[in-house]
């Protein structure tokens, strides 16, 4: 929808090397990322300007992009460029600490936060929907989300593990049903196969799961459900790892699956449900999806919110038969409460039922990326890492699998999570290596909006918070504020990403590792201050071990 004048001949690709055509790093690195989000190896629909995430956006428009790339170029050290929705508004004199680029995305005023009010000013050409990486530039493809959807699949593996009495923490001779093959939920099927399960994953676009296959994230697809299930169940029996796709739609293969007593044992689901018009509902034929949308978007929207009520009730069907079933942070539950089905939320959003315990040492998403372009920087960071946290076997064994595994999408680049008084280690590691000559470029470092300090989302990363808190969001500014304060190259704050518009207000902070003493300095303040403030967060709504954290690392909060 909206602004985003189509230009299908252009291909977007990122410099690379060392040599920059900007004034400083942190405008080259910026721009870079810019490029990098809309590269067709990394973003989802790049001729709309579209990342991931359903309609996430890294720029509002054509002309916008190049107003942006070029202001880059031009940005003296001591300039920041503010971006106001993927569009770049002003620049001002700062300071060589200052962010090069401030950005506020999709932002609207409580009461108008709806997604046909955003809708409206989107078609006036006055917004963009940023999601959380792709309007601020620092999406690195499908890994980005891998490490975490790994690390959630072997927190599943360890529960069903410990409910049956056998400790286990792998997926082995089990099979998860899951759907949405997109630009995160295509992490899903490796993440199991990491886990040595056996995964069936339902997308209804044949085009997305042919996409996985090419990048080796799901073995296998086809149109036939038949074969398709005998396929998985036969890798479960045998307790081999396998993934499958089918082209369907999740709405009637869940129930489908379920009526025949396919023998599944954890269910979850990755459709874009958190925007209505990005989750096709039954009875709507696939080539006819964005016209209809287009056509009558409320009418679509109820169809969808209908089909995904059929697709959640299916899930709680499973949840009553004894298998593990949890929300992937899509807002579906939502949707489909309002689509009907007054049993959707049964079953717990991903947050609380498994990643909480390590939000509360600050631990999330942190990501870097080699603008040399170079796989072999990476592979030298990846081994810096492992030296750095010689204990962590979690971390050890995932560097492995990844260096292994993961197919590069744009500039390479890696995930890990790492928590409070560990982030600032890597970044110093990082940046003398740089300086040292050892990596060919600067390092890009920032991480996910879904940290442990950075987001208010009650139907995600703060559900069901200790305190009831779940819904205050001056978390999130707060967070924005001091890494801006801190010396972050770039910092962005955002409403409405992962869960949808109304429903989280997010930031982001990106920092340049360019080897130079100053970057050291702010690298050391950011990385210590970012994941300090997850710390922070969960203290401040009673968390013990978040408690025990910010007394033995030394943070320093006056009321505890
Ligand atoms: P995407 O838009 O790239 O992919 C969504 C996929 O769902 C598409 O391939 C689409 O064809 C498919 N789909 C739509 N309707 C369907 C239906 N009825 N049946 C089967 N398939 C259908 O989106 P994405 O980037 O993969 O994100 C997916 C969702 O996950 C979003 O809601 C996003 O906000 C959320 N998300 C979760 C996390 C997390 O950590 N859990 C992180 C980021 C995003």
């Amino acid at each position: 929808p909206g602004s985003a004048t189509h230009d299908p001949a252009r291909t977007v690709r990122a410099a690379r090397g060392n040599v920059r055509t900007a004034k400083s790093w942190g405008a080259e690195a910026a721009k870079r990322m810019l490029m990098n989000n809309l590269d067709p190896e990394v973003a989802e629909h790049p001729d709309d300007l579209v990342v991931y995430g359903g309609t996430g956006r890294a720029a509002r428009s054509w002309e916008a992009y190049d107003a942006i790339v070029r202001t880059l170029d031009e940005l003296e050290p001591d300039e920041t460029l503010l971006v106001q929705s993927g569009k770049p508004v002003g620049v001002f004199r700062t300071h060589e600490w200052a962010p090069r680029v401030l950005i506020a995305n999709s932002n609207l005023v409580g009461d108008w936060a709806t997604w046909p009010e955003f809708r409206r000013l989107e078609a006036l050409g006055l917004t963009m929907y940023g999601q959380m990486t792709a309007g601020s530039w620092i999406y690195i493809g499908t890994q980005g989300i891998l490490q975490g959807t790994y690390e959630t699949f072997a927190a599943v593996a360890r529960s069903l593990g410990a409910a049956t009495g056998s400790a286990t923490d792998s997926l082995k001779g089990t099979l998860t049903l899951t759907a949405g093959a997109g630009g995160m939920g295509g992490a899903q099927p490796l993440a199991v196969t990491l886990n040595d399960g056996a995964v069936l994953i339902v997308d209804v676009d044949e085009s997305r799961l042919a996409r996985r296959v090419a990048h080796g994230y799901l073995d296998e697809y086809t149109t036939d459900l038949d074969a398709a299930v005998a396929r998985v169940v036969a890798a479960k029996d045998a307790g081999e790892a396998l993934s499958v796709g089918v082209v369907g739609n999740a709405a009637e293969v869940f129930p489908e699956l379920l009526s025949r007593g396919v023998p599944i044992d954890v269910v979850t689901d990755q459709t874009s449900a958190h925007d209505p018009l990005a989750y096709l509902p039954v009875g709507v034929a696939f080539e006819d999806w964005k016209a209809e949308a287009e056509r009558d978007p409320e009418g679509f929207t109820q169809r969808s919110r209908e089909s995904m009520a059929a697709h959640v009730a299916a899930m709680v069907a499973f949840q009553d038969a004894g298998a593990a079933v949890f929300d992937y942070g899509n807002s579906i539950r939502a949707e489909a409460k309002l689509g009907g089905f007054e049993r959707a939320f049964e079953f717990p959003g991903f947050v609380p039922a498994y990643i909480r315990p390590q939000f509360e040492e600050g631990r999330g998403p942190f990501r870097w990326a080699a603008l040399s372009g170079d796989p072999e920087d990476i592979y030298a960071t990846d081994r810096a890492i492992a030296e750095l946290f010689p204990e962590d076997t979690a971390l050890h064994r995932w560097l492995e699998k990844a260096g292994e595994k993961v197919h590069f999408e744009g500039l390479p680049a890696r995930i890990c999570w790492l928590g409070y008084k560990e982030r600032h280690l890597a970044g110093l590691k990082f940046n003398e290596m740089v300086a040292s000559g050892e990596l060919k470029a600067p390092i890009v470092i920032g991480r996910d909006h879904l940290d442990s300090g950075s987001v208010a989302s009650p139907y995600r990363e703060t559900e069901a918070m200790k305190d009831g808190s779940d819904a205050i969001a001056d978390w999130p500014l707060l967070n924005a504020l001091l890494n801006t304060a801190s010396g972050a190259s770039w910092v962005s704050l955002h409403h409405g990403g992962g869960v949808g518009i109304g429903r989280s207000i997010h930031a982001g902070q990106v920092t340049v590792a360019d080897g130079t003493e100053l970057a050291a300095q702010k690298l050391e303040r950011v990385l210590t201050n970012d994941p300090g403030t997850g710390v922070m967060r969960h203290v401040d709504a009673g968390y013990e071990h978040a408690k025990d954290v910010a007394r033995e690392r030394g943070l320093n909060i006056p009321m505890l």
